[in-house]
């Protein structure tokens, strides 16, 4: 008896009429994407004759253009593989795609010929054709390492003409100046020579080019607590378009399994929506975004920070002119002068790092495939796309290797500041640099927590992370992975927090006698006593550690030690009794 569907070769073939089976479902009818109908709508009459460009999805700005508008042609890729990678945030797919296809139509209207491809591919197989068909393509070299390994090959064979990236403010010949004999890079005296070098923030004084308000840093005076007085600004709303809402469904249907809550309402998609978060920030943060930088508060969570990194990251806001700006603008120096220190200095800084250490694979070993963030672990089953890229650096100065544990990824800790900050990100992909640094940073630095590993966390869970940012932050200034630009790890126990914050009145745990943060800080300045000690900017710490009492220096390891086993059983860390209970150091 003859059968249906035998397999031969790559194709199934009906032996009774020799027709080619179809594996997938038939074909639904093909569903009409509002997006692509405008964009058909705005193509010009005629694409010869341009100079085809390839914008990748952080480049989406008309300025990386070479030609005039109605001279060029724009290739945008979708890659869906891109997207499956890692466990990304929907919010930051979402930022992603919303804007990208907003940028399309938005350089359509300028004249330009866009090619707008939606793929499962990857970059190179997308780009691979496109050139075969249009000739080489202008690409600004981009922002992300991974990206760049990408499109090596195409590079390489001249598929590709790489010219240089204009969003960046600052040069290879800065940091060369500034750090002509140092070893360690500090972003202090990188800042100050970008500063006088471009004149931003500068004026004519007795001795010649003198920073406004007779100081390059007001740092000491931007550390206050905020009490809820002056009222924080509500964060600006969109109206999502048909645009963004198509972008939402496709989030919701193909990359459904994603983490963290899709919010179309807070996401700025159009160039216009763009220049609104940025007057806002304008009018609403920048007065006083310097005094109450290092605040941190349940009553809000952006307090004065402006929200644009995703824009300056995808380019949607033009770093430049976001510095000219606060510079020309009327606010009080120590908030123009420590919100330019951000972009101009800290920004560009990390961009340096990452160039110069190669994503710091120059002196750390590489893992083998992409990290999850703790994903896997959290959920109990592996994240499908992270074997499909490559993985990063692991440098991990202070040897720390634990897994991200489950309160990272919604698992309540019984820390009030930790399960704060955790909610806001995974409600919004956001939290402000000091949440980021102080809490998450801090916590996971205290428990030993893998530099890597977290960096692969705030990878997925931020709208704002790119490798390029994300690992300078995380592998050294949170982490103390590596130190070549931090001269000290950032940590600390309660009184701090309850200092800048209000996180402790809401907790279980007494700042002043009970909370656990404090003991594992004095566990960690217990296991790096000697390089701690050997340095001038930790050696307090240490001096205060040698007068301890044993007994509570014993306590101390025992209680990080529950905290540890507690949280990577994504269990609350326990009341007082529990705490105290001795457990074996770990
Ligand atoms: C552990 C950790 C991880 C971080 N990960 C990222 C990341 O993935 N992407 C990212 O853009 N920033 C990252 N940062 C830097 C900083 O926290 C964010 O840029 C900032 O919180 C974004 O919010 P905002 O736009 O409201 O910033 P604002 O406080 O309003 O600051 C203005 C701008 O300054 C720039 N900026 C400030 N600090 C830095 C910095 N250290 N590195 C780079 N740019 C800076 C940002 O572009 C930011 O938008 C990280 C910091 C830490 C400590």
């Amino acid at each position: 008896m003859r059968t249906h569907g035998v397999k031969r070769g790559c194709r199934i073939i009906c032996e009774a009429c020799d027709y080619p089976f179809r594996r997938q479902r038939p074909k639904s009818p093909p569903v009409t994407s509002i997006f692509r109908t405008t964009l058909q709508a705005l193509a010009p009459a005629s694409t010869s004759k341009r100079v085809w460009h390839y914008l990748p999805y952080d480049q989406l700005s008309p300025r990386f253009l070479t030609v005039a508008p109605k001279r060029s042609g724009v290739v945008l890729i979708e890659s869906a593989s891109k997207a499956g990678r890692r466990p990304y945030h929907k919010q930051k797919l979402a930022y992603v795609l919303a804007n990208q296809r907003h940028f399309a139509l938005e350089l359509a209207r300028l004249g330009v010929a866009v090619r707008y491809v939606q793929t499962d591919a990857g970059y190179a197989e997308a780009l691979t054709p496109i050139t075969r068909e249009l000739g080489p393509l202008q690409l600004a070299t981009p922002a992300e390492r991974e990206l760049r390994s990408e499109l090596a090959a195409l590079i390489q064979e001249g598929a590709l003409c790489l010219h240089t990236h204009a969003g960046w403010l600052t040069t290879d010949a800065d940091w060369e100046t500034a750090f002509a004999d140092r070893v360690t890079w500090k972003m202090d005296t990188f800042y100050r020579h970008v500063r006088t070098r471009t004149g931003v923030l500068m004026e004519k004084g007795k001795k010649g080019l003198e920073p406004e308000g007779g100081r390059f840093s007001f740092d000491v005076d931007n550390r206050n607590p905020w009490s809820g007085e002056p009222p924080a600004p509500e964060v600006p709303r969109f109206e999502p378009d048909a645009i963004t809402r198509e972008v939402g469904a496709l989030i919701e249907t193909k990359f459904a399994t994603h983490p963290g809550r899709l919010d179309l309402t807070t996401l700025p998609a159009t160039h216009a929506d763009a220049e609104r978060l940025w007057a806002w920030a304008e009018v609403e943060c920048l007065p006083l975004f310097g005094p109450f930088e290092d605040a941190m508060s349940t009553q809000s969570r952006g307090l004065f920070h402006t929200r644009i990194s995703p824009l300056l990251n995808l380019h949607r806001l033009w770093p430049e002119r976001i510095v000219r700006d606060v510079a020309a603008m009327k606010a009080p120096i120590e908030s123009r002068e420590g919100f330019i220190r951000q972009v101009l200095g800290w920004r560009e800084f990390v961009h340096h790092v990452h160039v110069r250490t190669d994503g710091f694979r120059d002196l750390a070993p590489v893992a083998e495939h992409a990290g999850d963030g703790g994903w896997a672990r959290a959920m109990g089953h592996a994240w499908p796309g992270s074997v499909h890229a490559e993985g990063g650096a692991m440098p991990s100065l202070l040897g720390a290797n634990q897994d991200v544990p489950p309160a990272l990824w919604g698992k309540a800790s019984g820390l009030h500041c930790l399960d704060e900050v955790d909610t806001s990100v995974w409600e919004e992909g956001y939290s402000h640099h000091i949440t980021r640094l102080m809490v998450i940073g801090n916590l996971m630095t205290l428990l030993g927590v893998s530099p890597r590993a977290l960096a692969d966390w705030f990878w997925v869970a931020y709208i704002d992370a790119y490798d390029w940012v994300v690992e300078p932050n995380v592998l050294a200034m949170a982490t103390y992975g590596d130190a070549r630009m931090t001269t000290k790890p950032y940590v600390s126990g309660a009184p701090y927090l309850n200092t800048m914050s209000n996180y402790c009145g809401a907790c279980s745990f007494d700042p002043k006698k009970t909370c656990p943060v404090t003991r594992m800080y004095w566990a960690f300045i217990d296991d790096h006593q000697v390089r701690l000690g050997a340095n001038p900017r930790t050696s307090t710490p240490v001096a205060a550690l040698r007068k301890r009492a044993p007994e509570k220096r014993e306590e101390d390891h025992a209680i990080r030690a529950r905290v540890r086993l507690q949280l990577a059983a994504g269990e609350r860390v326990d009341g007082d009794a529990g705490l105290f209970a001795k457990v074996p150091r770990v």
